[in-house]
């Protein structure tokens, strides 16, 4: 079974996603990492983010540790929207979702274009959304637990910006799949959305 989420930062489609696997005993892929590990191998070459050449020279990412909590940092998260825009840095992180994505048995992939592009035939597809404003605040709750340093005014703004270029770009702009289901969680606390998400799983695989 293939389940794809896709949504804006801080939707809560991460949680939903562990959240998915975990219940229906599936391996999950957060995508969003790949491209955060590209943006901090950038970064930490001191290369140039407005240059696709150098932003596909750093799509090396085996060497990225998973756990490094720089890559939730806010300067990476920008970095990262802004070399996924580029169709190389697309197209050389692409292979490895697609494998992830049809391994025998299934998975769950999060990101802003499994439904459409990764796994444009999942079994279930879920487009998680919130207010700009509620995900500002998950985003500054998320930076403090981490110990990394936050304001509102700015995370919104960061936010605001980030969405604008995903949904904008050319290349795998964020867009809800023509068959998921919109899952809005601005008034949902975390057990409630879970809840929902596994309904709606249900109900498609019903189907
Ligand atoms: O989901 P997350 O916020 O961790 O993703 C970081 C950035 O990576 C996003 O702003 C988005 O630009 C990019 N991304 C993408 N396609 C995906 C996953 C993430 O373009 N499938």
């Amino acid at each position: 079974m293939l389940i794809a989420v896709d949504g804006p930062g801080a939707s809560g489609k991460g949680t939903i996603s562990r959240a998915l696997a975990a219940h229906f005993h599936l391996p999950h892929m957060d995508t969003g990492m790949l491209y955060r590990a590209v943006a901090l191998n950038l970064w930490r070459w001191g290369g140039d983010p407005a240059s696709e050449f150098e932003a596909l020279r750093a799509c090396d990412v085996a060497a990225v540790d998973p756990d490094d909590p720089e890559l939730r940092s806010e300067p990476i998260s920008s970095i990262a929207s802004r070399v996924s825009a580029y169709p190389s840095v697309r197209t050389a992180l692409l292979d490895r979702q697609r494998q992830f994505a049809q391994q025998p048995g299934g998975a769950v992939l999060d990101g802003r274009d499994i439904g459409t592009i990764v796994a444009p035939d999942a079994d279930a597809k879920l487009f998680v959304t919130a207010s700009s404003e509620v995900r500002a605040q998950r985003r500054v709750r998320e930076l403090l637990e981490r110990g990394l340093p936050a304001h509102y005014e700015d995370v919104l703004t960061d936010i605001r910006a980030r969405d604008e270029r995903d949904s904008s770009r050319a290349t795998a702009p964020l867009r809800q799949a023509g068959d998921a289901d919109v899952l809005d969680t601005t008034s949902l606390n975390v057990g409630e959305a879970i809840a929902e998400a596994i309904r709606l799983v249900d109900q498609r695989l019903k189907k």
